[in-house]
């Protein structure tokens, strides 16, 4: 199995961060060969920062998190100009999947909601439909009523099951995350074992 922390943020791209590139860097060395994700607030500078400083055989996929009215979603894609012109924010998820080889997973999807939403509830069904995963573990938002319902609704609509630290300083990397069950080949790679569902979700310890 290997373990991928797919939710991550570095400042300054994300300014909720306390989380330096560089930092991130000498991490995600001594995680080695652990792949390394960066989801940044619609920012890709860091992710070419990060990219300059890791070791040229590091694996590393190109990730953004976009906020919208129905929630907030990771975007990875192997075509890094697409996820550039996404920004933090959008109206809708329409624009999420125009890249062309581009996956979407519904970060900490009952954040704010105590419990979390029943599977059959008409916004998870919206959402899910438009998705490829969703985030059975975040590690901003413990609450294991959410991720039985997370992980009900990942059942009831075939979506990958997924866990991120969400990340925003160097102790929380890793506290939650995503197995797959043989090292990956590249991010495409990552885009086909999501598509193909085959991830399970992880945490360090379940929260009170
Ligand atoms: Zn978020
Ligand atoms: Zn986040």
């Amino acid at each position: 199995m290997t373990r991928l922390d797919i939710h991550v943020h570095t400042t300054p791209g994300s300014r909720c961060s306390r989380m330096g590139v560089e930092e991130y860097a000498r991490a995600a060395a001594a995680l080695a060969p652990a792949p390394v994700f960066l989801t940044n607030h619609g920012d890709m500078r860091d992710f070419h920062a990060l990219a300059a400083l890791l070791p040229p055989e590091t694996l590393l996929v190109a990730g953004v998190e976009v906020s919208t009215p129905a929630g907030d979603f990771l975007v990875f894609s192997t075509d890094v100009g697409f996820l550039e012109e996404l920004g933090p924010a959008a109206e809708d998820m329409s624009g999420l999947r125009t890249g062309g080889d581009s996956i979407v997973v519904w970060a900490h999807p009952f954040a704010g909601i105590a419990g979390g939403l029943p599977p059959a509830d008409p916004h998870v069904r919206e959402v899910a439909a438009q998705v490829d995963g969703i985030e059975v573990y975040n590690g901003n938002w413990p609450d294991e009523a959410a991720s039985r319902r997370a992980l009900a609704a990942a059942e009831r609509y075939g979506l990958a099951a997924m866990g991120g630290s969400d990340a925003h300083h160097r102790s929380q990397l890793m506290r939650c995350w995503t197995e797959v069950r043989v090292p990956l080949a590249g991010p495409a790679d990552f885009l086909d074992r999501v598509r193909r569902r085959e991830t399970l979700p992880g945490r360090e310890a379940a929260p009170r």
